[in-house]
């Protein structure tokens, strides 16, 4: 089953509102095994609707739109589809008794122009939305040359979006698939790795990546976080995870500490899981990268159990003021030494009595195409001594501190591995 996902509204065409509807209901069509051939985003104007309606009940089974059912002059998803179908607009008494119910809760009048949510393309079916005034339309298009789709027309509003997906719209796609005989259902499975390049990434995977390969693994990288996510079909959701087992154990066995967790894991969660199993606590001193370390760290461990102090220098001196850092690695080029970032996680994990500590040095120059690139130090203490990493200060601007914000995370947690690397 083919499906199309039409998003309508001035407000989404103008890059004013970022279109979430269609994202969530593509996710949502992906899990039931349906294929998403297109997403048409169109602005708040009948000629424009119609047309886009009707492109997609010729080329998709399934259309869900999302907005335009509003009460208001803007609101045309209803006269589109009439239109398309060419059919008259009909009153549904029972959904205009529900809009005047919804009001009289809120002890207020009903608008005239209310009215319009209460009529429907002739055939169609009302589809109830339990807090909002718009009903959606579950609409059976069936066009001059025969092709037919079912049109699924839900609120614009994403709360009321979901509950008419969750309440009418899943029950009968599940019924059409039934129908159809489609019944396998997919199922996804992201690993989380960093450490490498993706292309560096990609080669240590023969022939996973590959286009048409069954489960397929795609890579994408989001500040230098490298996720894998598998894709496989089956009878049911038992079945699919268990096709995918296989693939799942070869990125492993050809990625090794590369991969550090898998769904949603940072690598601050699963640092903090780390030294939480450990019963180690942890302090943080950062130059470079401004508290941002502190920031993740604090947000996994809301209660403090493991994460005991973290400091922000803004500059060298204040490090040697308020840590006892020596003053001759606060000078000039001596804070930008890998010894200097040694210093400073040896020193805060001596103020804060804690374990372990991480540290990183401050930034050098930013990073130009056309200079040498400069370096970041930064630096792991534990009772065995100060751990000292350096990396290159090249890249985009935008992933430069998140990126040095996560070799710190992942020196501790390869630490933690016993099986330290360079990264
Ligand atoms: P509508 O049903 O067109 O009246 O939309 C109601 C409100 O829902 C809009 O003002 C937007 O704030 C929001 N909305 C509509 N479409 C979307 C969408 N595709 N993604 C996220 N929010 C949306
Ligand atoms: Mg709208």
């Amino acid at each position: 089953m083919r499906a199309e996902i039409i998003s309508i509204g001035d407000e989404l065409t103008s890059g004013q509102r970022l279109d979430t509807n269609c994202q969530w209901l593509a996710e949502k069509l992906g899990e039931l095994g349906v294929v998403v051939m297109f997403h048409t985003t169109v602005a708040d104007d009948l000629a424009a609707n119609v047309l886009v309606f009707r492109q997609a009940c010729e080329r998709a089974d399934l259309v869900i739109a999302s907005g335009g059912l509003g009460p208001t002059a803007d609101d045309l998803t209803r006269q589109a589809i009439a239109e398309m179908a060419g059919v008259d607009l009909v009153q549904d008494d029972a959904s205009l008794a529900h809009i005047k119910t919804m009001f009289s809760r809120r002890k207020r009048e009903m608008p005239a122009s209310n009215n319009i949510q209460a009529m429907f393309p002739l055939g169609a079916k009302p589809i109830h939305n339990p807090h909002g005034t718009a009903p959606g339309i579950d609409f059976a298009y069936v066009g001059t040359s025969g092709k037919s789709a079912r049109i699924f027309a839900v609120p614009g509003v994403p709360a009321e979006m979901k509950e008419l997906w969750e309440g009418t719209v899943l029950s009968e796609i599940l019924k059409l698939r039934e129908a159809t005989g489609t019944k396998k259902v997919i199922v996804h499975h992201r690993i989380k790795c960093f450490g490498v390049g993706e292309s560096d990434l990609e080669g240590m995977l023969p022939d996973l990546i590959r286009r048409g390969r069954t489960p397929s693994v795609g890579i994408t990288v989001s500040k230098a976080t490298i996720t894998l996510r598998i894709t496989a079909a089956g009878e049911n959701e038992l079945a699919a995870r268990a096709t995918m087992q296989p693939t799942i154990e070869t990125i492993h066995q050809c990625l090794g500490n590369l991969v550090y967790g898998e769904e949603d894991d940072e690598l601050q969660h699963v640092v903090v899981r780390m030294l939480r199993e450990r019963k180690l606590t942890l302090a943080v001193a950062e130059c470079g990268t401004g508290g941002l370390i502190s920031n993740w760290l604090s947000e996994c461990d809301p209660a403090g159990d493991v994460f005991k102090l973290g400091t922000v220098h803004r500059s060298p001196f204040s490090a040697a003021k308020h840590l006892g850092v020596p003053g001759e690695l606060a000078r000039g080029d001596q804070s930008h030494s890998p010894d200097f970032a040694a210093a400073l996680a040896a020193h805060i994990r001596t103020f804060a009595g804690t374990d372990l500590a991480i540290s990183i040095g401050p930034f050098p120059q930013a990073d130009s195409p056309t200079s040498v690139p400069g370096e970041i130090h930064f630096a792991l203490a534990r009772p065995a001594g100060a751990l000292v990493k350096s990396s290159p200060f090249a890249g985009h601007p935008e992933i430069l501190k998140p990126r040095a914000a996560k070799q710190v995370l992942n020196l501790l947690r390869l630490e933690m591995l016993g099986t330290t690397i360079d990264n």
